[in-house]
């Protein structure tokens, strides 16, 4: 796990260069996609094109092979980064090569093939402008698209200007990029092999696409008569015409482009003859034309993931990095805490498991909070926080088990293997929160002192800076228990389900969700029942939340079966109902559920448009109010629901843009966290504090979000059901 201190310094160094990259990135994306009429459509047919050719992989491979030599062109599959190196070492030995240049290729990073030519005395030059920053500074890539986000051009410069000496110093961005690239034609001109990766290969022609924002590709291989192309074998797909949608969807889903500056389709061994570039007499006809193709497949693992259920999945990505870009950590951290060694962002846990293992990946897993906004950013659809979840569990698993005596009372018994106490006890806060009410007020006050403070950062790791959850004696469930609905012939019937916080920590923005649905026409039940397992799944504790899913599916299911709605407050868990719990159920239970279960605000918006009486709720004249809503609520598409009603009642709602609160339940208290957690939380503090926002008081959907505000900001935030009860 990259620590509290690596954490803290590359904020410091990297931290801004990394932010303002990303966020243009995902600005170009949120306009490039809207202005695709079929984005979804395109979506769906860019997986359901890989879920195919990942199925068929296996034929795919022999398809291509064929083609490729019929083409002429020679293939190999290799079995792992070694295998892979000895073939391309040998071939730059056949070639007698002195220098390869090399242009787009994170495989080849995977295999650090630079090292191995290296070793055999061979120059190696990467030709793209971030590869070359970094081979010039000796860095490792940041970002799987443009590896050098981490840099500013200010530091760009310093280092050329101490490497390299120039005659004039050199400032601007235009200065800089022409002296790279006079640098490196110098460099192609000279190489005798080129080296370059592929975004995709096409089995039934042999092709492969490259998209680019500086066509260096084509120079390597134009160059050079001697052309190696290093893929992973999940880069195959079926036909040239199954390129149409990733070609859409990669430079908007990556760095907002409509479309990259170069898509090029070469079918090597092409017929163009090579230049050389010391006869400036010779017409290009009349050069030779012989030009040596090999195409180097890479399984490294590959095909294990493909065999295994949960990391399929990651053999879809078209390593476009939207999900890194979309992440509200990576911003703060970029790919050199978030990443492992070789790939970066919230899909890298995936890579790294299935290519380096468990172990490297278990390095910055922690860093993805499950917030679910790289979801809809990815364009083949990939449930990249559920990757994250498994790695997690499994990880958790191949720990050390903690002593007996720390986990007793502490351990859920449907997690038998070893997870590390930290783990347990957030993925245990059922009990916590239990024994937190029952006992209260002894129990805040008891939290509260300085020995438990020093105790629990000592032995838990929460952060002694972090407020902690005040206790509630008289749970929701026990004050809905003492009244009777006052609604007679109700519109409607809801099961509200008491979520963990809101029964024990939040009780009056339950009371406050029962008034308003009472008011409304509705007759509302607040059952016990047992908290939704969000907890265990966040510290990847599947087993323990699928326990909770069970018993939680039980409990409703009866309400369902009388008719009732499901009504959910904290979005968190209906988030659960929605998504995760199809992981941890069986069909006819998810889908019950899901189908049945509505968020508070999302339901209240439909019981307006259904005809309830909107008179029923206060109104207002146009009162300035802020809302930020919770990440997994935008996920699924619900912000909206809360800015109508709210709007509705007469509110002026100004909404927060930032991807996330820097909270996400349980991360933020834990003291490795708490700075990155606070980073990514000024983003959110800035906007609220705003001139135009500054005065108004700010609403927030979800628990951990009105914990972060609260912490972030001088007034305190309420949950939008409050508003709605005054
Ligand atoms: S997981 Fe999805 S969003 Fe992330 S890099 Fe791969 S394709 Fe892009």
């Amino acid at each position: 796990m990259a620590s509290a201190d690596e954490i803290r310094e590359l904020m410091r160094t990297e931290g801004a260069a990394v932010a303002q990259n990303t966020q243009a990135f995902n600005d170009g994306r949120y306009e490039s996609v809207a202005e695709l009429e079929d984005y979804e459509e395109l979506k769906r047919e860019a997986r359901s094109i890989k879920e195919d050719a990942i199925e068929r992989l296996p034929d795919l491979v022999e398809e291509l092979t064929e083609t490729v030599e019929e083409n002429g062109g020679t293939v190999y599959v290799a079995d792992d980064a070694e295998d892979a190196n000895r073939y391309i070492r040998s071939v730059v030995d056949d070639r007698d090569a002195e220098r390869v240049v090399k242009s787009k290729s994170m495989t080849s990073e995977e295999l650090d093939v630079n090292d191995a030519l290296e070793a055999d005395g061979v120059d190696v030059v990467e030709t793209d402008l971030g590869e070359w920053v970094l081979q010039v500074a000796d860095e490792a890539p940041s970002h799987i698209v443009a590896p050098a986000i981490h840099k500013s051009r200010e530091a760009i410069a310093e280092l050329f200007n101490e490497r390299f000496d120039p005659d004039e110093p050199l400032e601007t961005a235009e200065e800089l990029t022409h002296f790279a690239r006079e640098k490196l034609g110098d460099q192609i001109v000279d190489a005798e092999v080129g080296m370059t990766g592929a975004n995709f290969l096409t089995a039934d022609t042999g092709s492969m696409a490259l998209v680019t924002s500086e066509g260096n590709a084509r120079k390597t291989v134009a160059a050079t008569d001697t052309q190696i192309t290093v893929a992973g074998v999940e880069k195959i797909v079926p036909a040239v015409e199954d390129l149409h949608p990733f070609i859409e969807l990669i430079g908007r889903s990556g760095t907002g482009q409509d479309i990259t500056s170069y898509v090029s389709l070469l079918t090597p061994p092409v017929d163009t003859p090579v230049v050389d570039f010391e006869d400036d007499e010779t017409p290009l006809s009349e050069l030779d034309a012989d030009r040596d193709f090999h195409l180097v497949l890479v399984d490294n693992g590959r095909l294990a993931m493909r065999d295994d259920e949960h990391l399929r999945e990651t053999l879809y990505c078209i390593r476009c990095s939207a999900c890194s870009n979309s992440c509200a950590n990576f911003q703060s951290v970029g790919g050199h805490a978030f990443g492992g060694e070789t790939y970066s962002g919230g899909i890298a846990t995936g890579w790294e498991a299935g290519i380096e293992g468990l172990d490297v990946a278990e390095e910055f897993n922690d860093l993805c909070t499950g917030c679910s906004r790289c979801v809809n950013a990815c364009p083949v659809g990939i449930d990249i926080p559920w990757i994250n979840t498994v790695v997690r569990d499994r990880a958790n698993r191949e720990g050390d088990e903690p002593a007996e005596w720390l986990v007793d009372g502490l351990m859920p018994d449907a997690e038998d293997e070893g997870a590390p106490l930290q783990k347990r006890f957030f993925g245990n806060f059922e009990t916590v929160a239990k024994l937190g009410s029952a006992t209260a007020p002894i129990s805040n006050w008891l939290a509260e002192t300085g020995v438990s403070r020093r105790l629990m950062s000592r032995v838990l790791g929460i952060d002694p800076r972090r407020e902690l959850p005040s206790f509630e004696r008289e749970t929701l469930v026990e004050w809905f228990a003492d009244r009777e609905s006052a609604v007679e012939n109700p519109d409607r019937r809801v099961v509200l389900y008491p979520d963990l916080y809101t029964n024990h920590v939040q009780v009056e923005r339950g009371k406050a969700a029962v008034e308003v649905l009472e008011s409304l026409g509705v007759d509302v039940v607040v059952p016990p029942a047992p908290s939704s397992g969000r907890a265990p799944l966040s510290q990847g504790m599947v087993a323990t939340a699928t326990d909770h899913a069970e018993r939680v599916a039980e409990t409703l299911s009866s309400h369902v079966a009388e008719g009732r709605d499901v009504v959910v407050i904290e979005p968190s868990d209906h988030a659960m109902f929605q998504r995760e719990y199809e992981k941890l159920l069986d069909e006819e239970r998810f889908t019950g559920l899901a189908e049945e279960s509505y968020e508070l605000l999302e339901y209240v918006y439909g019981l307006l448009e259904n005809g309830a009486d909107a008179s029923a709720l206060p109104a207002v004249d146009g009162e300035e109010i802020a809302y930020h809503s919770h990440c997994q609520q935008r996920t699924l598409g619900l912000e909206a629901h809360t800015v109508a009603v709210l709007e509705e009642c007469g509110y002026d709602v100004t909404t927060s843009e930032v991807e996330c609160c820097g909270m996400a339940g349980s991360f933020g208290y834990k003291s490795d966290y708490y700075e990155l957690s606070m980073d990514v939380g000024d983003r959110l503090r800035d906007q609220l504090q705003a001139d135009d926002v500054r005065e108004r008081p700010v609403v927030a959907s979800g628990t951990s979000c009105l914990e972060q505000i609260d912490a972030l900001l001088e007034r305190q935030p309420r949950h939008p059901i409050e508003l709605l009860s005054e």
